[in-house]
């Protein structure tokens, strides 16, 4: 018998790495080579169209069909010498990854022939027969355009022979059918909201952007020994598998040297993220093995999103390349870390300053602390929701895992900004107590350099910590579209600050100073969003029990927490900043609830087809092997003899035999409760049910899978084991 997982083990072990095409030039030379750019695009375009692009995507200007024209016949120009022939408007429905359809830039030119063509209409606007996108009923089948439109703050970019054109994605109604509309609208309302405050502290401030970093882990698995796990294929994870021997226990893996064939596919993807626009900054090797991460600089949210979708599109094209499958599943393996995607998050002014980190003047501390007790505001009030927007049937394997954040949010400051909110909250009249800069450590190290220690200590285990200049929301999934976490939090600042300067402003109006009344309502509301701070360790038991003393949302079931989105509170704050209405909230929470149900009956399938015709197969051909060996046995010795030389074997013979048992058994009840379950109406009840009654059976029947992994003949099993995937490289 040929095993094949032999074959592919042997072949993964014995690749070389994949020679990449190194450009001949210095990365800041082909940097946004393939990027219709500011650069770009006064090459190409008149100056007057130019300066009226430059406004739309600076400051908001909204721009003519005239200049959209204009602006396209550049566009078209630049794409031809790069060699495109065709343009894609390129969105991000409802669903995890982007959309496209190509058009090729060809027209009639009725004298029988063809010409090139592109006009401004294409560029603003097309309708993508999107009667299959999800629209949780927004859109009926008979009702099916969807439009979608150009978004000029974000480049259009060529991959290959297509010019590709970000947009937005909305129904014939106007209502949004992607993350990037949504978006749009919680960044506008930040800036809206942000710059009415900073101009307490600054006149001169007209705009205020939202800055996002993200770090995106991922894994690497040799494709060989990909294709020979059904569950990987299918579901993004192994559904089975007992841990390897050895692990992460040696922490060995964590920032230490790149694995050569790793290396190779980490340079190929740098360049060209790089030539696509994405500043790469930083890559290095992550706890668990085989698993690592990219990070670029951080951008203005809506392209630093868009360049995320971008870069995992990459990711898994070119692991491919290099005979890697890219996982983006936030738990591949059972037993050793998952993977996030940490969100640094911060407001910049137009003035430069950046309104995360503490100032030298105590009206630059006072605009600081501002900025930290209303971000603190709006994760208190809408803590729940927050949560929502970072849950998923593939992150709930996460949240609440030991190596994640746990499903409650809470907000960690280090001791020194804790002290200061402290101080501020007991002390009385106008003045602002100081914060203390901690002052550069002199190491007694012979030839390094002095350090200067950041005001904050690091916490790896909170799910919203203050890092300096920026919070960093780590409970993101790996998967997400960063859109999500991104709408949430930045609606909930923007209706954290409106209230806020309504607050100041009807003081002001009584008569109190600016500053008085700015340390007024900083006061209350730092008394009023004390709950969510917390700076010990996020994976204890103390802290879920004492989260819950403090009114925070501890809820774990991932379709309840999706509730959230639908509290009075959170319409109200969709509503009122113009983010979403509840018939868009409405019909987003269908979309979720469908696609976890969809998500958890897939594995279920995939574990039942597994353990039915893998597992238990493979473990009964080598039961019956020890049982034909007892039968032997007992023809050549005397039978007191054969019993005791046989009672390994009898042993193994008899827990293969219950292991597989009640495998079945499990299998065939679970199936039995699907069938039933699909009977429910609804999608949230269907969700529900899903995760009371289904989920429970995947952790009973891999225990005993995993059991039998370690009983049977290694030669025998199919499956390639988790030392395989997650050491050969
Ligand atoms: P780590 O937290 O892993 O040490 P890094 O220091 O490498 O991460 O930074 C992570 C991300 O945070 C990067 O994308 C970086 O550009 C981004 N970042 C740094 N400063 C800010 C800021 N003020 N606002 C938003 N993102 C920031
Ligand atoms: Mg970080």
């Amino acid at each position: 018998m040929s095993n094949l997982r032999f074959k592919v083990v042997e072949e993964a072990f014995h690749k070389r790495p994949v020679e990449v095409n190194v450009p001949d030039r210095r990365p800041s030379e082909y940097f946004a080579k393939y990027v219709f750019n500011k650069a770009k695009m006064f090459r190409y375009l008149p100056l007057s169209v130019y300066n009226a692009l430059r406004e739309a995507i600076d400051n908001g200007a909204p721009l003519t069909v005239e200049v959209a024209d204009e602006v396209a016949k550049g566009m078209k120009r630049w794409a031809m010498d790069m060699g495109a022939t065709h343009c894609t408007h390129w969105f991000q429905p409802l669903t995890e990854g982007t959309a496209e359809k190509h058009d090729a830039f060809l027209e009639h030119d009725w004298k029988g022939g063809m010409i090139e063509e592109f006009d401004g209409k294409a560029l603003i606007q097309q309708e993508p027969d999107a009667s299959s996108f999800p629209s949780g009923g927004i859109r009926s089948t008979f009702e099916a355009r969807g439009y979608s439109a150009w978004d000029p703050a974000s480049p259009v970019f060529i991959i290959g022979d297509t010019l590709m054109i970000p947009t937005v994605f909305i129904s014939y109604t106007g209502e949004s059918l992607d993350y990037k509309a949504p978006l749009k609208k919680a960044l506008a309302a930040v800036d809206k909201a942000a710059t009415t405050v900073a101009r307490y502290f600054d006149e001169n401030v007209t705009r205020v952007t939202v800055n996002l970093g993200w770090e995106q882990e991922y894994f690497l698995v040799d494709e060989g020994l990909y294709a020979t796990r059904p569950d990987l294929l299918l579901t993004g994870r192994t559904l089975m598998g007992h841990e390897s021997s050895k692990n992460q226990q040696m922490e060995d893996h964590y920032f230490g040297a790149i694995p050569e064939r790793v290396q190779s596919f980490m340079q190929d993807l740098e360049i060209q993220a790089l030539e696509l626009g994405v500043p790469c900054k930083t890559r290095h090797n992550e706890v668990a093995p085989n698993q690592f991460e990219l990070a670029p600089i951080f951008e203005e949210c809506n392209l630093a999103v868009d360049h995320n979708m971008l870069v995992m599109s990459l990711m898994r094209k070119i692991a491919r390349k290099h005979g890697f499958r890219c996982l983006l599943h936030e738990k591949p393996f059972a037993g050793i870390n998952g993977s996030g995607k940490h969100n640094n998050w911060s407001l910049t002014t137009n003035t430069g300053v950046l309104l995360h980190g503490p100032g030298k003047t105590s009206a630059d501390t006072l605009r600081f602390l501002t900025f930290v007790v209303e971000t603190l505001v709006a994760l208190h009030r809408h803590n729940g929701l927050l949560k929502a927007s970072i849950m998923s049937a593939t992150n709930a394997h996460r949240l609440g895992a030991n190596e994640a954040p746990p499903a409650i949010m809470s907000a960690f400051l280090g001791s020194q900004l804790s002290a200061l909110l402290d101080e501020v909250e007991r002390s009385e009249g106008d003045e602002l107590p100081s914060m203390q800069h901690k002052h550069t450590e002199l190491l007694d190290i012979p030839q390094i350099p002095e350090l200067s220690i950041d005001n904050t200590d690091r916490n790896r285990t909170s799910p919203f910590a203050f890092t300096g200049n920026r919070f960093e929301f780590r409970a993101v999934g790996s998967t997400a579209n960063c859109a999500s976490a991104m709408i949430a939090l930045n609606t909930a600042v923007a209706e954290a600050l409106t209230d806020f300067s309504r607050r100041v402003d009807a003081l002001r109006a009584g008569g109190r100073s600016l500053q008085s009344a700015l340390l007024a309502v900083l006061r209350e509301d730092i008394r009023a969003c004390k709950s969510i701070r917390f700076d010990g360790n996020g994976y204890s038991d103390q802290w879920k029990a004492e989260a819950a003393r403090r009114g925070l949302d501890c809820e774990t079931s991932c379709p309840l927490i999706f509730d959230r989105y639908l509290d009075e509170a959170s319409v109200r704050m969709f509503e009122t900043t113009g983010v979403m209405t509840r018939h868009e909230l409405e019909a987003r929470n269908e979309i979720k609830w469908e696609t976890y149900h969809k998500k958890i009956q897939i594995e279920s399938r995939v574990l039942g087809d597994l353990s039915m015709n893998h597992i238990i197969p493979v473990a009964t051909r080598y039961q019956s092997q020890l049982v034909d060996n007892v039968h032997k046995m007992q023809q050549c010795f005397p039978a007191e003899q054969a019993a005791q030389l046989c009672a390994y074997n009898i042993d193994i013979i008899e827990r293969i035999g219950r292991h597989t048992s009640i495998i079945a058994e499990k299998v065939t009840e679970m199936t039995e409760k699907r069938k039933e379950i699909n009977r429910i109406e609804g999608e949230r009840a269907l969700a529900v049910a899903y995760h009371d009654e289904i989920t429970p059976f995947f952790d009973t029947i891999r225990y005993h899978i995993d059991k039998l992994e370690l009983i049977v003949a290694d030669e025998m099993w199919t499956l390639p084991k988790y030392r395989e995937m997650l050491f050969i490289r």
